[in-house]
This record gives C-alpha cells, structure tokens and sequence, in this order.
C-alpha cells in the first residue's frame, strides 16, 4: 500500500465509531515506534509533521522515514498530514513534496479571513489529490509555533461550522471544545484536586460537539491537544531529574466517548514525548556510563511503541480496522 488521504479512513472511522489517531513525527525513532504498534495492532494511522518538525529534521528526511515506514508496514493505511500549516506557501510546498493531507490553520484570523484562505488552499489540494483539515474555534497552549495565551482561547461557534464547511469544501473540521495543545493544558486555578491531589481538569465541552454534529452530519470532526498526559510518565520525569509539577492533560475516558461520535481524528503529541523523555532519564539515571545512543534511543523508541499501542486500544478504538 502507498501512502494514502484520510477520506477513506474518515469514513469508516465515523461509521465505525473509532477515531484515527494522528502523531507527530520528528526523527526515526518516532516513526518507527508509531507505526509498529499500528502494524502490530492492524491500525490505521496519521503520521503528521509540524512546521517545527519540518525546521528540526527537513522534509525530504521527513518523507523518506514515512515512506520507509509505508514500505515497513503494507498491510496499514499510513496518511502524511501538515499539523498547523499557516501560509498556503507551506501547504502548496508540502502538496507539492509527497504529503497526502494538509491542515491549513487559520483559526486565529477573522471568520472570513479565516474562510479566504482555507477555500485558497483547498483548492490547490484538491487540484492535487490531497485533503485539507481547517479549524474553527481557538484551542489555548503551546505547540511548536503556535502560542495562544490562557484566556485567549475560544470555543468553536456551532452556528459558523456548516457556512464555513460549504464556503471552503474543507474535508474535515478541527474544533475547539476544551483540548489543550502542551503538556500543561489548564492551570491549577482552573481545575479542581482529587484525593491524590492530582489535578482533574475541566471536562470537555460535549454541548458544543453534539451541536456541531447535528450542523454537520456525517462530516470528520477532529480534537488536536488531545494528550492526557499520564501521571506515571510525570512521575518518571520528576523521579529522574525532571522538573514537571502540575502537568495534566484531557482524561483518555473523554476523549474514548468522542471517539465514538463524529471525531475521526485525534491528535496526540505531548504523551509521546514524556514516555520518551522519562525512559530516557530512566536510563541515564541507571546507566551513567553508557554513551551509545542506540542503548538510551531503544527504550525510546519501545515506549513510543508502548504509548502508541495503548491511545489504539484503550482511547482510539481503531485496533483492527486496517
Ligand atoms: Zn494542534
């Protein structure tokens, strides 16, 4: 199989009641951490490149790992998605360079700047074989470039979603119902303690879901800052070395339910980087005198693995559907 678009996939995740998860790709690691749990669990899987990661591996680097993987796994359907394009130049460059799926992010611009560009880059995709995810609504965080201030955010309008779809032709609509990019989605104000004095964020804004499903019936929704950042990696940081109080993330049950309705896609990065990053101090902290980078990349990549295979099984629900 070559890589493919996320139409296919789409449909019969929202038939299907499952949602494709979507993770970043930065280095080899990654990728083959991903996409060995998706082979092994007979997944569908989105492998999607940020413009931080474009400026950290390259495109050609980036392209060649995936189609290796592509190579790796036959049996999977594997898409190459832009994660937050925000010029149509970098969508048009990555349409041009073997992606199979961009999103144009224009969320922050006017509702009809926001429209002018996204039927601007859908055009050219779809002149081109590829498909475009948009965004309404403003999700708070950090990811890579894109910084919104707490308080800035804004959750999506339900009444906009059906006139910005049918002015744009967008495939699939990115909505903001209370996920959070970064591994510190909500402050402690924010949220409420539970008895192990683990912060408990705000629950997601289902109302909002629902109102844009009924809009859009059988459209793609998709939910980015979806990492739920699991206490026991925090944990494994902090032990090591690390320095991550209060890191707290959208809890995996929430984002199970949403999997069941119209979202076909979930974007999870932060809960990849904090296994890598805690086995990694893990084992700096055991074996002081190894320097061989394949020794400490190796439980790297075994914990990408090990992530990857739990959002497919426990929060995705896509295990099997290849
Ligand atoms: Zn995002």
């Amino acid at each position: 199989m070559s890589l493919v678009t996320t139409t296919e996939m789409f449909k019969k995740a929202y038939d299907g009641g499952y949602a494709v998860g979507a993770f970043n790709v930065n280095n080899m690691e990654i990728v083959q951490g991903i996409t060995e749990a998706a082979g092994e669990l007979k997944s569908p899987v989105i492998l999607q490149v940020s413009k931080g990661a474009r400026a950290y591996a390259n495109h050609t680097y980036l392209v060649k790992l995936v189609e290796a993987a592509v190579i790796e796994n036959p049996e999977i359907p594997i898409a190459l998605h832009l994660d937050h394009g925000d010029t149509f130049e970098l969508c048009k460059s990555c349409i041009d360079g073997g992606f199979t799926s961009v999103m144009i992010d224009a969320s922050s611009k006017s509702f009809e700047d926001n429209i002018a560009l996204t039927k601007q880059v859908v055009e050219y995709a779809h002149d081109h074989g590829v498909v475009v995810e948009a965004e309404l609504g403003t999700l708070a965080g950090i990811e890579d470039e894109v910084v919104v201030e707490s308080g800035k955010e804004a959750y999506t309008r339900p009444e906009e979603v059906e006139e910005f779809v049918s002015r744009t032709g967008c495939d699939s609509l990115a909505i903001a119902i209370g996920t959070s990019h970064g591994a510190y989605k909500f402050t402690a104000a924010q949220c409420t303690r539970n008895e192990e004095g683990i912060l408990v964020p705000p629950p997601l804004r289902f109302d909002v879901l629902e109102e844009c499903i009924k809009r859009l019936p059988g459209f793609p929704i998709v939910l980015h800052g979806s990492s739920s950042v699991p206490q026991e990696f925090v944990k494994m940081v902090n032990e090591y070395g690390g320095n991550m109080p209060d890191a707290v993330g959208i809890p995996e049950e929430q984002l199970r339910k949403a999997a069941t309705l119209a979202v076909c896609k979930i974007n999870i990065d932060s809960d990849i980087r904090l296994a890598m990053t805690g086995n990694i101090r893990k084992y700096f902290a055991e074996h002081p005198d190894h320097f061989d980078p394949r020794q400490y990349l190796k439980p790297a990549r075994q914990a990408v693995k090990d992530m990857v295979a739990h959002k497919i099984k426990y929060v995705l629900g896509s295990d099997g559907k290849a």
